[in-house]
């Protein structure tokens, strides 16, 4: 076999190492344990896939202590842990004793259980084998307590580098920067990792001059010694130090490897500092340096992050090998820049799209309004073939449901993640929470806000936010006091919710308390407690309010003064807000159209006439009014006077019987005017057909009898719709959710949970 024993040695690659693979099987060798351990250990050299090894190690029926070894090693060396201590498993019930070459390895791989395979080592006697030791102590040093690591230290008859250095690295993690530094000043002879876990531990307490001193006294450095000293300066958010450094360490003539180049480009991006970024380009070039496509590929979204997304394209374009993470890179920074067609042409052109690339497009969605399309592709994610959506993709489309509005997608979303065993932190329970309260159940989320494991501040105001838009008050309020009793202090979103909440709900008196106990009122509070003083008909005080804020309001204050002035009929301070609102966002067609209702309501027709020529001449532009119902799994959209779809007929038909016998209970539409939108459709014979009412109509046809319907719209529900809808549900025996642009209208019995004030 000496020819075999010559192939061995001359392995020098993945390729070699599968020919001396088949000459082993070409002798009827692959059963021995021997050969194939030779093979194994190749493997480790040239990183050949695990799962190549792993058939290997199969392919012997009864492999011996030695295979058993390697096949570990191999695993850990490849920081695959658990199959570590399966293997591990299987040698001891395969009867093969283990040595004591192969302790060290399992009980690091078995982390903080590493205690259990120690139990084992002292029945078998190993324990004062020098490695297991290093092994035992090592494990200690890492997972805790440290003084059982310095206890088996201290016993240690002979001590080498490696069980210094585990003491030193074990002192620095548990932050105890006294006692490794004495265990560091004891040793007898330091190597490079000494030093180097010297300048990582000053580095990490951001003693940076320490670090740098020891830096400066290493004898010889290692790309690691520089690695810790760079990645200390930019994790203490010296960008510009670190890039010197990164300069020093090419003039040394490092060579840096992937652990530099993430360090060096990733702070450039963090700090989205082009000019960092160009100086960092030009040194590399400077020095002609050789970059591979991992290198390129970081640049690329260095530049992308620092706002350049034309450079971030040529460099990508200039590409020759491009790989996942590269075509991400463009995804996602296109889709951050709001640039969706673009994003879309890179993930449609992606050859091997990853979960990575799925999520970037779904979020890039979502988080540019378009909440439809995002549900749309997860849909065709989740059809995908050995395609695992994870938390991140859940997470941005059970938010794009509570944008739309759609409890039943939501509820689908909610089913996908326990069928899928997808565990999700504390953001993805908030994110449910703030889906169902936006979907107008607040059952479910409060249910699980009940049953979430742990909550943090989000958790409490997305909870809030939704009894705020219910109108809830006292639930708010209560739950503001629970978040206080468990030892969390409300911050400026916490007092926004519960001030909308006492505003919705009426609780005048409260939404005071809580105004004077905020510390630093911001003009987002002031606006909530305008608009609290408004509703409550208490217009003089708002407006004292507005005149002594201490700072300059903003549109939404003088929004909420304005609604106020509707509710309320009140011409003059209304001209006052509006004139301001103008001004403040000359293109908001809203304030408009609040105006003129306040002039319809008390019959100046004129004054109505002329805001409408002032629109037109200003050229303001109506938004359009629409509403949705969701139906299987799809949003069904209407917008005023529709007839475009497919059920036209039958809801029209509905809508004709029901208004039939409203006016038999006395019902007379609202068409010429109180509250009467403008937005909506100017032919007064569309009030009969406004969106909402479509929405509803439709509801009635598909839903099941007796369930409740839910119509979201993206304006102010008009006071015609309002006062039919109330109708509506007492006629129908229905309860009927609309959500609006400013609150839940729960409708039930002819009468509405806003009161009539919204
Ligand atoms: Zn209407
Ligand atoms: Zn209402």
């Amino acid at each position: 076999m000496s020819h075999l024993g010559n192939i061995a040695r001359d392995v020098k690659n993945v390729n070699h190492l599968i020919q001396f693979h088949a000459q082993i099987i070409h002798h009827c060798l692959h059963h021995q344990s021997y050969w194939i351990a030779t093979l194994l250990g190749h493997c480790g050299r040239f990183r050949a896939p695990l799962a190549y090894a792993r058939q290997l190690f199969d392919s012997v029926p009864h492999p011996n202590v030695l295979l058993f070894t390697c096949m570990l090693k191999l695993y850990s060396q490849f920081g695959a842990h658990d199959d570590v201590i399966s293997l591990f498993g299987r040698m001891q019930s395969s009867g093969v004793r283990p040595d004591a070459f192969v302790f060290p390895t399992v009980i690091k791989s078995a982390g903080k259980l590493g205690v259990g395979v120690q139990a084992h080592v002292l029945k078998l006697g190993y324990d004062s084998d020098r490695y297991i030791r290093n092994a035992v102590m090592d494990m200690y040093a890492k997972h805790g307590p440290i003084e059982v690591a310095r206890k088996v230290f201290d016993e240690m008859p002979e001590k080498a580098i490696a069980d210094w250095n585990s003491m030193v690295s074990g002192y620095w993690k548990w932050g105890d920067e006294v006692e490794a530094r004495r265990v560091f000043d004891m040793m007898p002879e330091r190597n490079i990792i000494s030093w180097t876990a010297m300048v990582s531990g000053y580095s990490k307490c951001s003693d940076l001059d320490n670090a740098r001193r020891f830096f400066e006294e290493m004898p010889i450095r290692s790309v690691v010694s520089w690695n810790a000293m760079l990645s200390g300066y930019v994790q203490n958010g010296l960008a510009e130090e670190g890039l010197r450094l990164f300069e020093e360490m090419m003039d040394a003539g490092v060579q840096p490897d992937e652990t530099t180049w993430v360090t060096v480009i990733s702070s450039c991006s963090a700090h989205g500092d082009l000019r960092l970024a160009e100086s960092l380009v030009g040194s590399l070039d400077r020095r002609a340096i050789e970059m591979n496509c991992f290198v390129r590929t970081a640049l690329l979204d260095m530049y992308a992050k620092c706002g350049s997304l034309e450079t971030a394209r040529k460099i990508f374009d200039e590409m020759t090998v491009r790989n996942p993470v590269s075509w991400n890179a463009m995804i996602s920074a296109y889709a951050r820049n709001g640039d969706l067609m673009l994003a879309r042409e890179f993930f449609d052109k992606m050859p091997e799209k990853n979960v990575i690339s799925w999520n970037s497009m779904i979020a890039g969605y979502a988080q540019n309004g378009q909440s439809a399309t995002a549900v749309e592709l997860f849909k065709e994610m989740s059809t995908t073939k050995n395609m695992k959506p994870d938390e991140v993709t859940v997470v941005s489309v059970v938010s794009a449901c509570g944008h739309l509005g759609t409890l039943e997608l939501g509820r689908w979303v909610v089913d996908f993640i326990a069928r899928n065993k997808i565990q999700l932190s504390i953001s993805g329970y908030n994110s449910l929470i703030f889906m169902y309260s936006r979907c107008g159940s607040m059952e479910e989320a409060k249910r699980v806000f009940h049953d979430m494991p742990s909550r943090d501040i989000v958790s409490y105001n997305s909870l809030i936010a939704g009894f705020a838009a219910h109108g809830h008050g006292f639930e708010a309020f209560d739950l503001m006091s629970k978040m206080q009793e468990e030892g969390i202090k409300p911050d400026r979103i916490t007092f926004i919710g519960v001030l909308t909440a006492c505003s919705h709900a009426g609780l005048s008196e409260e939404g005071h308390w809580i105004f004077e106990s905020i510390e630093h009122p911001e003009v987002d509070h002031y606006a909530c407690m305008v608009d609290l003083l408004g509703r409550a008909g208490e217009l003089d005080e708002a407006k004292r309010l507005v005149d002594k804020m201490p700072m300059k309001p903003h549109a939404g204050v003088y929004g909420a003064l304005l609604n106020a002035c509707r509710i309320h009929r009140c011409v003059e301070l209304g001209e006052l807000a509006a004139g301001q609102l103008f001004e403040l966002e000359p293109e908001n067609s809203g304030n408009y159209i609040l105006l003129s209702n306040i002039y319809a309501s008390v019959g100046r027709w004129e004054d109505v006439e002329g805001v409408r020529k002032a629109m037109r001449e200003k050229g303001v532009k109506k938004t359009t009014g629409y509403s949705w119902v969701e139906f299987n799994k799809k949003i069904h959209r209407f917008i005023a006077g529709d007839q475009s779809h497919e059920r036209t007929e039958e809801i029209y038909g509905v809508l004709a019987e029901l208004g039939k016998r409203m006016r038999e209970l006395g019902y007379m539409a609202d068409k010429s005017c109180v509250l009467r939108d403008v937005e909506e459709e100017e032919k007064e014979e569309m009030v009969g057909t406004h969106s909402e009412k479509l929405a509803i109509g439709f509801g009635l046809v598909v839903s099941e009898v007796g369930a409740v319907i839910r119509v979201v719209k993206n304006l102010r529900v008009c006071g015609d719709c309002h006062l039919a809808i109330k109708m509506i549900s007492k006629l129908v025996g229905r309860e009927i959710v609309v959500r609006d642009n400013n609150r839940f209208h729960r409708f039930k019995d002819g009468e509405c949970s806003c009161k009539d004030y919204w």
